[in-house]
């Protein structure tokens, strides 16, 4: 709780010399830092097949190890700064506890394969990336310039990265079982073989076109059917808009819109460089939709899916319901019937009118499978 509270101060406490900075950034390295040494560990249960060449590689352990001391050095420097040492205390404990298990040379624990993984190092990386990604651009270029990095309901948005990154085998199996087995009745050699001839840009643009127009039908029956909306109430109650709130979705609502959505690209053909290329787009991409991020992006927006065009798909005005489905292309929403998109506008606010889901991640598990009288569908366009 005294943690939660210091790293959501208000700005008159966080002030440059005040040991906020120091002390938000010593805890998050010095909590990376162990997550990626207990990765080292246990590299079977902790760690990704992908990562473990990188753990061997003497840059990482560089790496690590600066990240360690870095995070140490910031620590003591907000003990000294500042006038609450809880943050001080945590990053460097969380220091100290990766040292104590082996720090940058720490080595496997696990002797031979393990054939199932949590991906805790997939956790840190995906949230270094997208944070050091994202976090920059929504500061220089904010759509709310008031919003906090630690604003409400951050630490919900957090622990849906670490799930979905935890899983991230399962996932991925899960992802790919129905594709496969469609391949596997379906096995189509001349259409495959001639889609894998395509040039690389032409396969890539087919790849997002396609995705998208199963997605956009998919995401519409989610809006549509009552029990299936209760599932994707969750990804709509965030009422905040940034680069963490597209992590919150059920975990099955995860499953069925990314197994439905990889059908077309796995079963057509396409290169394993085009898929790989593709889904390294769409990660980025669907942070990107919901960020806090102002442009206006007059040109790009008339083409390919906006921030402000994404946030109005989440918007709290009866106008923004069940409107702006597509997440790439928002012609399948003019073809459709569903565009939505005033001029120059944004939404005044984000959510679910009468925010019937609640918080936390382990209620919101549970929240489609409540027999409930809460609204069963966002009641329709005004
Ligand atoms: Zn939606
Ligand atoms: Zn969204």
């Amino acid at each position: 709780m005294q943690l939660r509270q210091e790293l959501e101060s208000p700005p008159a406490f966080r002030r440059f010399g005040s040991g906020w900075v120091s002390g938000v950034l010593g805890l998050i390295l010095g909590l990376a830092g162990l997550f990626l040494v207990i990765s080292l560990r246990f590299p079977g249960l902790m760690a990704m097949p992908e990562t473990r060449s990188l753990q061997q590689n003497i840059w990482f352990r560089v790496g690590l190890h600066t990240t360690l001391v870095t995070a140490f050095v910031l620590a003591l420097l907000s003990l000294v700064l500042r006038r609450g040492k809880i943050l001080g205390t945590a990053g460097a404990t969380a220091v100290l506890l990766a040292g104590l298990i082996g720090g940058s040379h720490a080595t496997s624990l696990v002797r031979g394969p393990i054939p199932v993984f949590l991906g805790l190092d997939f956790f840190v990386l995906n949230v270094l990336f997208t944070g050091l990604l994202f976090i920059p651009l929504e500061r220089i270029f904010p759509r709310k310039a008031d919003q906090e990095i630690f604003r409400s309901e951050w630490r919900e948005d957090i622990f849906y990265y670490l799930v979905s990154s935890l899983m991230v085998q399962i996932l991925t199996f899960l992802t790919f079982f129905p594709a496969k087995t469609i391949l596997t009745f379906a096995p189509l050699a001349g259409v495959r073989g001639w889609i894998a001839a395509l040039p690389f840009f032409v396969q890539f643009v087919a790849i997002m076109f396609l995705t998208d127009l199963v997605q956009y039908w998919v995401h519409r029956a989610f809006h549509k059917v009552p029990w299936l909306w209760r599932f994707h109430a969750v990804h709509h109650s965030a009422k905040t808009m940034d680069w963490m709130a597209g992590a919150r979705m059920h975990f099955l609502e995860i499953f069925a819109l990314r197994s439905l959505t990889v059908i077309p690209m796995y079963v057509l053909g396409f290169t394993d460089t085009a898929m790989h290329a593709y889904i390294f787009l769409v990660y980025v991409y669907s942070t990107f939709v919901h960020a806090n991020v102002g442009w206006r992006l007059r040109l790009f927006e008339k083409i390919l899916v906006s921030p402000r065009f994404h946030h109005w798909h989440h918007g709290i005005e009866p106008a923004a319901i069940n409107v702006n489905f597509s997440v790439h292309f928002p012609l399948l929403d003019r073809l459709f019937g569903t565009y939505y998109l005033p001029k120059d506008a944004w939404p005044s606010g984000y959510g679910i009118s009468g925010h019937p889901v609640p918080q936390g991640y382990f209620s919101q598990f549970k929240y489609p499978f409540a027999s409930s009288k809460d609204t069963l569908l966002p009641p329709e366009r005004t």
